[in-house]
């Protein structure tokens, strides 16, 4: 029986998702753009399920694009925003840890010509807002630093970003797909111009995202799928219609259960991560121990290979850095960002706990977790000379 603690790769469906999706494979079927009565009435659960997604980050219906994933709506935003203001400056400030989603696309677009400015962060995680004022310049276009890392949970000031950025003129994209479901999300609080989140990580499918982009910003995006006038023009080809129906359904039960989520997620991994730290010597947290998201827990088991932790512990089920780095050998450049030293990165895992996790899964795995480590260390040479 295997322990889920990767909830931050991916979650499972909730049912009530699943439920509300059913239809959308079978009798509503029709193309929303066909102007049938079958047409007409999906088209109006799209919009109907556009509003739901709005309200759960207090948005307005007509600010919500619905992409294929979280990595197309951070493409999207950041493109979009450098094409639509290429005239207008060059320069780009993100940050050292974020997605690849974001790096990635930020790398694309110096290739393209424009200039980014990768921000450091302290060793809790955290960008330094100094750091971030002398990095604005007067060509400066767009800052995307995301709300919450995947990595190690911590939440970035956004507020006090925008407030700068907003002073500037300067546009502020934030992927907020780890914390969506995490801590309430109102982007008119956040000050954003642009927020990204992902269906499959919060309990909807695989391959749905959204953008949020203020209505303002709509005006100057450059789409990156051009073809029908879908999505307000901005992303072309037929609405993935069940798959919206089902991250509408995610909104609505994050709209009305989140504190729930949120204490159960947190009291499960505060428990667990007590007792890892405290029954087993050697064990370091990575990133802020409060300034995260209830669901991630970053720990560094000194002495062994993450990955070899996982293969003895193969039952409970997390990740070693990130799951898009699984198969690369270096070190995550989130850990390596805050400065954890790399015989220790190698030795991290995190752990990420979700809506379906119980407390008897967690007893289970730190009993899983504490025979493994002792077996492991007793053959390690580095345990051994230490
Ligand atoms: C998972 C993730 C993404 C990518 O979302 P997909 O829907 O898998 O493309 C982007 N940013 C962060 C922080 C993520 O955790």
């Amino acid at each position: 029986m295997s322990i889920y603690f990767d909830n931050s790769a991916t979650t499972p469906m909730d049912p009530r998702v699943i439920e509300a999706m059913q239809p959308y494979f079978k009798e509503k079927f029709a193309n929303p753009s066909s102007i049938h009565i079958l047409g007409r009435e999906i088209r109006e659960d799209i919009e109907r399920a556009r509003e739901t997604v709005a309200k759960s980050i207090k948005a307005e219906s007509q600010e919500i694009i619905f992409t294929a994933s979280g990595s197309e709506s951070d493409n999207m935003a950041i493109k979009g925003v450098a094409y639509g203001l290429r005239e207008k400056g060059k320069h780009i400030i993100t940050s050292k840890i974020e997605h690849k989603a974001v790096l990635e696309t930020c790398k694309y677009l110096e290739q393209e010509g424009f200039e980014v400015t990768y921000l450091p962060v302290e060793k809790n995680g955290i960008i330094n807002i100094d750091e971030l004022k002398k990095a604005i310049r007067d060509d400066t276009i767009l800052i995307s630093i995301m709300l919450a890392n995947n990595e190690i949970g911590t939440i970035q000031p956004i507020e006090e970003i925008t407030k700068i950025a907003r002073e500037k003129e300067i546009i502020v994209h934030t992927d907020a797909v780890q914390a969506m479901g995490k801590m309430p999300i109102d982007v008119s609080k956040l000050g954003v111009h642009l927020l990204t989140f992902s269906g499959h990580k919060i309990y909807a499918p695989k391959g749905i995202g959204v953008l949020y982009a203020e209505e303002r910003i709509k005006d100057f995006l450059i789409p990156i799928i051009h073809g029908g006038h879908h999505e307000f023009g901005l992303r072309a080809g037929t609405e993935n219609v069940p798959y919206i129906i089902g991250i509408a359904k995610a909104c609505e039960i994050i709209e009305n259960e989140l504190e729930k989520d949120i204490k159960h997620v947190k009291t499960l991994r505060d428990k667990f991560e007590s007792r890892i730290l405290n029954e087993i010597p050697d064990t370091i947290l990575n990133g802020d121990r409060e300034k995260r998201v209830c669901s991630i827990s970053n720990i560094s088991f000194k002495y062994i290979e993450g990955e070899a932790l996982m293969v003895y512990a193969n039952e409970v089920c997390c990740s070693t850095g990130s799951a898009c780095t699984s198969d690369s050998v270096d070190a995550s450049h989130v850990l390596y960002a805050i400065n954890v030293d790399p015989v220790d990165a190698h030795g991290a895992l995190r752990f990420s706990f979700g809506r379906f996790n119980t407390m008897e899964e967690v007893d289970k795995a730190v009993e899983i977790i504490k025979d493994s480590v002792n077996k492991l260390r007793q053959m390690s040479p580095l345990y051994n000379k230490r």
